[in-house]
């Protein structure tokens, strides 16, 4: 693989841009491979990347029954942070957090990681209380977040209404290194990487069934025909589901459509992410201007990938006190991505009935920012056969037994 740099950049310039490669092979598949990963969004193509990095595993393949990072990897608003309330998720967001620092460089491939700064407005007194909470279990965790005045959140975004009349900002919850990376660049990274190392992505193949012997999985069935393995990794978000029935067992899944939209680009206005959960909205302004939009999750299940027009009007409305600004703009486009959400919105790293077969999801609104984390703890319970520090609290079972980490304040409406 040629390595990106200024130099390749300055040599390739020279030569009219004839000379770079693919980012990442085609390859058809082979009859057998050590691990097959079926989903090639962020958290599929990282969990390869540190099977092959951090275990020497390379014979793998990853299975993508679109274009990869074509699921909610390439539909996502990029919100990074770790600010979470219990100690097992701010391990594994931190971790992911701290991933993303150096990303670009360990990749070779611009992701674009900015760590702006992001708050998280306390519009009532009982997000306030909460809020000030987290604050003191993050500080215990080693995540370095704080609590601001209304002054101070006012001086970090002058375009903000801090007066309300409904909702008055009383506060925020500030973590100064989370922010944003380019989403896109995040999974076509790690597709690079791990094309480099020999792995097989093979895009538009649809896995349709599992293949098991003696309670052991052998392989899967796709469209591609039938491919063996030693080990599969089920990761494939708002489908885990229907994956979960071809493998003869059941998860705490729902799948629900998260919906976003942008506006027309302006002028550098806001240089933070900024999260309202009370109102149910959130926004930060992308490298091209554009308002970068979200909200909450569609009130019904539904494997619907696309957004819808109430969306907009209820999300800009729960916004527009805040930020009267945004009443001006045009938006320019709106979108959704298919989320798997737990009962307590907390993500699932964990073995299954079906030996040898394991599971990656339940991230649901939230997932973007634990993609290098989650890829880590993924591979280690992958590799090992065995849950480490990292994954041994979000097993599937801890919701038999009543083991929950109850993220929803942190995770519910915040992405
Ligand atoms: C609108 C929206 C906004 C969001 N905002 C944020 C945010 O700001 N911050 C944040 O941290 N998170 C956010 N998220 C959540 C985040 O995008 C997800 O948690 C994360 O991208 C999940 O990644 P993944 O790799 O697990 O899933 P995906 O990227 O969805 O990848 C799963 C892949 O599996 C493939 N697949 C499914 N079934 C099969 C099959 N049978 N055979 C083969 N392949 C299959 C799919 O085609 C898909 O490409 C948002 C999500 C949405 C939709």
């Amino acid at each position: 693989m040629k390595r990106y740099s200024m130099f390749a950049v300055a040599r390739e310039g020279l030569n009219y841009h004839l000379g770079w490669g693919r980012a990442w092979r085609n390859p058809a598949p082979k009859k057998k491979y050590d691990v097959i990963i079926v989903g090639a969004g962020g958290h599929g193509l990282a969990t390869a990347y540190y099977l092959g990095k951090n275990y020497g595993i390379r014979n793998v393949a990853i299975i993508e029954k679109g274009w990869l990072g074509g699921g909610n990897t390439g539909r996502n608003t990029t919100i990074i942070r770790s600010n979470y309330l219990q100690d097992p998720s701010a391990a594994i967001y931190e971790k992911a957090r701290s991933l993303y620092e150096t990303l670009s460089q360990d990749l070779n491939y611009n992701v674009m990681f900015s760590p702006r700064g992001l708050l998280m407005l306390a519009q009532t007194h009982h997000e306030v209380r909460g809020y000030r909470r987290t604050v003191y279990a993050n500080n215990l965790q080693g995540v370095t977040t704080e609590w601001i005045g209304p002054e101070r959140v006012k001086q970090i975004v002058p375009i903000m209404n801090i007066h309300g009349p409904r909702y008055p900002v009383l506060g925020a919850l500030y973590q100064a290194r989370g922010g944003t990376a380019r989403h896109d660049a995040v999974a076509w990274g790690y597709a690079r990487a791990c094309s480099d190392m020999g792995m097989d992505i093979i895009q538009q193949c649809e896995v349709t069934g599992i293949r098991q012997v003696n309670g052991k999985v052998t392989g899967v069935d796709t469209t591609k025909g039938s491919i063996d393995c030693d080990k599969l990794g089920l990761v494939v978000a708002g489908h885990t589901s229907v994956l979960a029935d071809m493998g003869g067992f059941r998860l705490p899944i729902e799948s629900l459509a998260l919906q976003a939209l942008v506006s027309e680009p302006i002028k550098p206005c806001m240089d933070v992410v900024v999260m309202a959960n009370t109102v149910h909205g959130y926004m930060s302004q992308s490298d091209k201007g554009e308002m970068v939009i979200g909200g909450g999750t569609d009130g019904f299940n539904n494997y619907t990938q696309r957004g819808s027009w109430h969306h907009v009007e209820e999300t800009v409305r729960a916004l527009v006190e805040t930020f009267p600004m945004i009443s001006r703009l045009k938006m320019l486009r709106q979108w959704g991505g298919i989320v798997d959400m737990t009962g307590d919105r907390s993500p699932i790293l964990s073995k299954t009935p079906l030996g040898n077969c394991f599971v990656n999801c339940g991230w649901g609104t939230g997932g973007f920012k634990s993609i290098p984390g989650s890829g880590w703890a993924m591979a280690e319970l992958m590799a090992r056969g065995e849950p480490g520090p990292l994954t041994e609290e979000f097993s599937m079972y801890r919701f038999r037994e009543g083991k929950f980490i109850d993220e929803s304040v942190a995770a519910g409406v915040a992405h």
